[in-house]
């Protein structure tokens, strides 16, 4: 055990590694101004989506390529890694040719095994990490089944981001963990690296302490955190985003217990 966390019990001596961002890019002044605060407390990968795939029309669905010079500037400026939503084969090559440098792959695209594969086949030949989130459904094969073609185009830095799953019934969550689905992917591919992203299963910020510890204590390797610099004004999930001063509050109060199973 290192000497801080000796020292100072419930300090972790190390922070887990946290993708840090807002939900989705608005405007380039939003993206940069939460980007350098995001990257004063620490963290080494932006996160902010360009494409929204939402529930219904009429909503904010992103301001699409306009935004990728934002997230250059973002990697220039501060030194982060950038990572983004793609959904469709077209994003892929985009945001490949913006010099994204990690792509993620959104619930909702994860449940549909075609966009899955012409994503997949969009990045063949390419070295770039990509995260495949659980589908919507509590359906442990179409999540793996996803990640088998990503696998299969022949990407090497593969990892899972646990997000939750959707259900009629919406009583704390916005999302229902199910650990044990995300527990079950971790004895079927062991190796594969498995985030959590507390702000999507919490759904309210109140929670994205607890469900963050609670990944901790079931050795997450990870976690996507939505942080924005003024969340109720947010224009998607307003209610589930932190400023970087209240990320930074809960990755110092998350206690990392080493050894736990
Ligand atoms: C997101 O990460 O902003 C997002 C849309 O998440 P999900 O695909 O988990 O709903
Ligand atoms: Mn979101």
């Amino acid at each position: 055990m290192e000497l801080e966390s000796i020292l100072l019990p419930g300090i972790p001596a190390k922070r887990p590694m946290v993708i840090a961002g807002p939900c989705s890019a608005e405007t380039e002044e939003q993206v940069l101004s939460t980007a350098h605060s995001i990257a004063a407390k620490g963290i080494k990968i932006f996160r902010a989506g360009i494409w929204k795939p939402r529930t219904k029309p009429g909503g904010f669905e992103g301001v699409g390529v306009v935004g990728l010079p934002w997230l250059k500037r973002v990697k220039e400026e501060t030194g982060m890694y950038i990572s983004t939503e793609v959904a469709t084969a077209k994003h892929a090559y985009e945001a490949l040719k913006a010099g994204v440098d990690i792509l993620w792959i959104g619930a909702r695209t994860t449940a549909n095994p075609f966009a899955v594969q012409e994503i997949a086949d969009a990045l063949k030949g390419v070295d770039i990490p990509v995260l495949v989130k659980n589908p919507v459904n509590p359906d442990l094969e179409l999540w793996i089944g996803a990640l088998e073609r990503i696998h299969n185009a022949g990407i090497k830095k593969l990892g899972a981001i646990h997000r939750g799953f959707s259900s009629y019934e919406k009583k704390i969550y916005r999302n229902i963990p199910q650990w044990h689905i995300p527990i079950e992917l971790r004895r079927r591919i062991p190796e594969l690296p498995i985030l959590c992203d507390p702000s999507h299963i919490g759904g309210k910020r109140e929670l994205i302490a607890p469900i963050s510890q609670q990944a901790m204590d079931l050795n997450f390797n990870g976690l996507v955190i939505e942080s924005h610099y003024n969340p109720e004004c947010a224009w998607s999930d307003a209610a589930q985003q932190v400023t970087p001063d209240v990320l930074d509050y809960i990755l110092n109060l998350l206690v990392i217990r080493e050894g736990v199973q």
